[in-house]
């Protein structure tokens, strides 16, 4: 039997339009908190075992015996627009690769879903059909997508399948690359693509209470997966990434059946559980000195550190994880065995490095990216320990992946202790206190700057986790967003007011 002939690349990045920094090229050689970019057998090599799409399905096609040709992978983590250089060099050198690699049996793509370039809003949608284009209509077509993709019809129609995780945090980006890859591999097989069911939901969900860890996102996923039987081959819905200013922003059903009528029936079905849960989508948040008062009350009786979820500054929202909200709060409440992670502030750790261990520095720490209600924060720090920033995040989010943090240091005012790292990566991973020489477990608080991915590691060692709303550019709320290009009727938030582009801002 030949071997089926299979081209696999790679480009994610979730795009927050209202973000204040630009993906450039260099962030997405960089990598951070994605594995560095990629090209061919280091593709394989590189992301061998770790928690990626591309694992999972490098994985699978060696397993099947697939003739693979690994062109170029490349990721970096969520932040304002790609540049139009950026989106453009990296989609011509998939797609020419595609190209030089036919005739081909199928592609794989490991996508975000929810990436907004300078110049295309609909970031995959426009790479799907620059693919499409180059391997013709009858090259089957698969994709792996974030939990977070902003689906669109461009992407639907231009693809054969789109897969999409189950969890959020993601623990499961490895074994959705392998059901997608899966899917291409009955595709291939059968020679004929499954019908398609499409729908779109009509508002949107805080990314705070998207997980996939508690209601109403769990029984969600249950019914997803338990959907994916008998006449229907895949079935996926995506909470998409609420801070997008596009009109292809919000959640999505995406079902494929070997029959329409199966495909139609299981996306209705989703579709209707998602809109009976819409009131369900909600919780319970503090501003940064009520959060930290509340923590240090719960730490008086706790065995376990309390720990409070710096949501607006998520680094994997867009955030440049550098706001000063909670630090002030901690100090200000005089909080003590208290840890926040990560500062990214590369001045501030090549001021620790220069200083050395045991130094004091006077320094403007964080603040500097001109958010609204934010700003450094002056203080005298003791540099506590320094740090090559090398790691490896072992936890089941990053699942062993090597982070580089830059030169980093443990800075220390009174009580409190400050992760400051050069390079951005979502705290996410206990290592990622450990690596500057802090023990989470041993803290009564610790602040991560993350919604819910540092749930998958964190929740084992947690007393309890609080959501706090310390100013930044990720809002709680996406209806506090200035949004101007939504579709229109869009509610912002469950419940919420809906969008109407006559009244936008
Ligand atoms: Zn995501």
């Amino acid at each position: 039997m030949m071997s089926m002939r299979v081209a696999l690349a790679g480009f994610l990045h979730e795009t927050n339009t209202f973000a204040p920094t630009k993906a450039l090229i260099k962030d997405f050689v960089q990598g951070g908190g994605y594995m560095p970019m990629a090209r061919g057998d280091a593709m394989i090599s590189q992301s061998k075992g770790i928690n990626l799409g591309i694992g999972g399905a490098l994985d699978f096609g060696g397993k099947m015996g697939w003739d693979m040709i690994p062109i170029l992978w490349a990721g970096a983590i969520p932040s304002a627009h790609v540049s139009k250089d950026a989106y453009e060099s990296i989609t011509d050198e998939i797609v020419s690769g595609i190209v030089a690699a036919g005739p081909l049996e199928g592609v794989f793509l490991d996508l975000h879903g929810a990436m907004v370039a300078e110049h295309e809003n609909d970031g995959e949608g426009g790479l799907l059909q620059r693919v499409r284009e180059a391997v013709g209509p009858d090259v089957p077509i698969a994709a792996a997508l974030d939990l977070h993709g902003n689906i669109t019809r461009k992407m639907v129609d231009a693809a054969d399948v789109l897969v999409g995780f189950r969890t959020y945090p993601h623990v499961d980006m490895a074994d959705t690359g392998t059901r997608a890859a899966q899917q291409l591999d009955d595709l291939m097989t059968r020679g004929t693509s499954f019908a398609k069911a499409f729908r779109r939901l009509p508002f949107l969900v805080p990314i705070a209470w998207q997980s996939t860890r508690a209601e109403p996102g769990r029984a969600i996923y249950d019914l997803v997966a338990e959907t994916e039987a008998g006449d229907v081959t895949s079935a996926s819905f995506f909470f998409g990434f609420p801070a997008a200013d596009f009109e292809g922003c919000g959640p999505t059903v995406i079902c494929y059946g070997t029959t329409q009528s199966a495909a139609n029936a299981a996306a209705d079905c989703i579709e209707q559980a998602v809109l009976k849960a819409e009131p369900a989508f909600a919780g319970q948040t503090y501003d940064p000195d009520a959060g930290v008062i509340e923590a240090m009350r719960i730490a008086k009786t706790a065995t376990r550190p309390v720990v409070l979820a710096d949501t607006q500054d998520n680094p994997g929202a867009g955030g440049d994880s550098n706001t000063t909200g909670m630090l002030r709060a901690l100090v200000r409440q005089g909080a003590t065995r208290a840890a926040l992670g990560n500062m990214v502030d590369p001045k501030a750790a090549a001021a620790a490095h220069v200083a050395g261990v045991g130094a004091e520095i006077d320094i403007a720490l964080g603040g500097f990216s001109g958010i609204h209600g934010d700003a450094p924060y002056k203080a005298r720090f003791v540099v506590e320990t320094l740090s090559d920033g090398k790691l490896i995040a072992a936890g089941p989010f990053y699942g062993g992946a090597q982070l580089d943090m830059g030169p980093s240091a443990c800075l220390r005012i009174g009580d409190v202790r400050v992760v400051v790292t050069t390079h951005k990566a979502q705290m996410a991973d206990q290592e990622m206190y450990r690596f500057v020489g802090i023990e989470p477990a041993e803290q009564a608080i610790l602040v991560n700057k993350s919604s819910v991915h540092f749930r998958a590691d964190f929740d084992p060692i947690a007393e309890t986790i609080l959501t706090c709303t310390a100013s930044g550019p990720m809002p709680v709320s996406p209806a506090s967003l200035p949004f101007t290009k939504l579709a229109r009727g869009m509610r912002m938030e469950p419940l919420g007011r809906a969008f109407d582009p006559q009244n936008a801002a």
